[in-house]
């Protein structure tokens, strides 16, 4: 089977592990074993705990500890090993939509909150390094949007519309994944490209904070976009299960339309894991459950996106 996963956080991993062949959730030679798949490379800058917020949020979230070195070069140190992957032979990094039509394993290299960025117009130096698709916010609120454990849910900012604005004009993938309700309502009317929540599933099914309420669905529905159902546990259900990530996966598709359904697994970003689906050889397991939707929620819904938004 082909696999699109929206979201494996292999270059902070790989700062501890080797994710080419030994992680268990998820490592390229696994992923080799599929017939064609896509990985979002994610780089995720890591935040330092700067405040009481910021401890308060670790405490409750159990957020991971947090590294001293400025966030900008820890973004250069993950592109880095994943240029490393690539001038090995290992995987081969999608710039544009043609590129996906290469042998063999695929990354596309996304950020995963954008506090790294010193303005707006660092993405155009980061497109230069191959990033394809920028994550608004991670847990906490930046100078361009609010994230979803916001406590004043103030939206874009004037600086966070002109990022939308810049990666919708270099066919970059804008990714809502942990933004805060304003902030998707404001970037799916203002952009002109489709629009990924690339991890995160349906308040709807279980009421978590991190979840999509069924407005924000809409509004990542109506721009084309594509909803990646994930595999964090605290945002699944009780006791979750492969068959709770189902369950999310049919509200989205039931409700809005089975074009908008895809699949995100945070494998390497998640301690734990749904039973049933504690590895990336699970989604074939996944898949079967899916039955006849399963090839356009792994493969068809995100490369319609893809080939939307990188096109030429
Ligand atoms: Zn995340």
């Amino acid at each position: 089977m082909k696999l699109i996963d929206l979201h494996e956080d292999m270059g902070v991993t790989s700062q501890r592990a080797d994710i080419i062949s030994s992680t268990e959730q998820s490592n390229l030679r696994e992923i080799s074993r599929f017939e064609d798949a896509v990985i979002f490379g994610v780089c995720f800058p890591h935040i330092s705990v700067v405040n009481d917020r910021a401890e308060e949020l670790s405490k409750q979230y159990g957020h991971p500890a947090r590294s001293t070195v400025p966030l900008w070069d820890d973004l250069m140190e993950q592109l880095k090993f994943y240029k490393y992957l690539e001038r090995k032979g290992l995987v081969s990094i999608v710039k544009n939509h043609s590129d996906i039509m290469k042998q063999g394993t695929k990354l596309l290299l996304s950020l995963e909150g954008t506090d790294c960025l010193r303005d707006p117009f660092d993405l155009y130096l980061l497109h230069d390094l191959g990033l394809r698709a920028v994550g608004l916010t991670w847990n906490y609120d930046t100078k361009f949007a609010a994230a979803a454990m916001s406590r004043k849910d103030y939206g874009l900012t004037g600086s966070g519309v002109e990022l939308i604005e810049i990666a919708n004009s270099n066919n970059m993938i804008v990714d809502v994944a942990h933004a805060s309700r304003n902030t998707i309502i404001d970037t799916c009317s203002l952009s002109r490209k489709p629009v990924i929540s690339s991890h995160g599933n349906a308040k709807g099914v279980f009421n978590h904070v991190r979840n999509l309420d069924d407005e924000s669905i809409g509004a990542i529905v109506k721009t084309g976009g594509v909803v990646g159902i994930t595999g964090i546990m605290s945002t699944l259900g009780k006791e979750p299960s492969i068959d709770d990530m189902v369950k999310h996966m049919l509200y989205v598709g039931d409700n809005f339309g089975w074009d908008h359904v895809a699949l995100g697994t945070d494998f390497l970003g998640i301690d734990d894991t749904p039973r049933g689906f504690e590895s990336i050889s699970k989604v074939k397991d996944l898949a079967e459950k899916l039955g006849d939707r399963a090839d356009q929620v792994m493969w068809q819904n995100p490369l319609r996106v893809i080939s939307q938004v990188l096109h030429e």
